[in-house]
C-alpha cells in the first residue's frame, strides 16, 4: 500500500490520526492522496464506539484538509455479527448526521463494477477507480464523498 500521509516535520509516512511515530509531532500529516480508508469494525467495537471513531476521523480529516473521499469499512455481519455497525452508519448517513462533511454517499453493494452508481462516481472521480476496484460491490463498505 502506498503511503497516504506524510509527516510535515520529519517527512516519514505516518498514520492519519495521533502523533507521528517517528518524531512525535502532533502536527497533522499532509495528505498525499485524496482518498482514504477507515476500518471502524476493527477490534470489534460497540456500535457507539464505531460511530464515535468515524465522527472523530471525519473531524480530523477537516484539520488535515485535501481528503475528498473516504472508504468506510464497517463489515456486513455475515455471521449475524458486525451488521449492527453497518446499519448504524447507514442510518446516521440517512439521517444527515454527517451532512456537514459528507456531500454524497454510496453503499458498497450499489457500487458493483458496471452499475450506474459506479459509472457515475468514476466519471466524476476517476482516481477512485483504483480504490474501488477491489471493493466494488462489497456490502461491507460505504463510500463517502466529502464536500
Ligand atoms: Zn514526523
Amino acid at each position: 500500500m502506498p503511503a497516504n500521509n506524510e509527516c510535515p516535520v520529519c517527512g516519514n509516512a505516518r498514520p492519519l490520526l495521533g502523533i507521528c511515530p517517528f518524531c512525535e509531532t502532533s502536527e497533522p500529516p499532509t495528505a498525499l492522496n485524496d482518498v482514504t480508508t477507515i476500518n471502524i469494525e476493527r477490534g470489534k467495537p460497540t456500535i457507539d464506539d464505531a460511530l464515535d471513531r468515524l465522527t472523530q476521523y471525519l473531524r480530523a480529516l477537516e484539520d488535515i484538509g485535501g481528503i475528498k473521499a473516504v472508504i468506510v469499512i464497517h463489515g456486513y455481519g455475515s455471521s449475524g455479527k458486525g451488521g449492527g455497525i453497518r446499519t448504524a452508519v447507514r442510518q446516521a448517513l440517512d439521517h444527515a448526521f454527517y451532512a456537514d462533511r459528507v456531500s454524497e454517499y454510496y453503499f458498497g453493494e450499489d457500487l458493483g463494477v458496471g452499475s450506474s452508481a459506479y459509472h457515475s462516481v468514476i466519471k466524476r472521480r476517476p482516481n477512485l477507480k483504483d480504490h474501488l476496484r477491489l471493493k466494488a460491490g462489497n456490502p461491507g463498505m460505504t463510500l463517502l464523498l466529502l464536500g
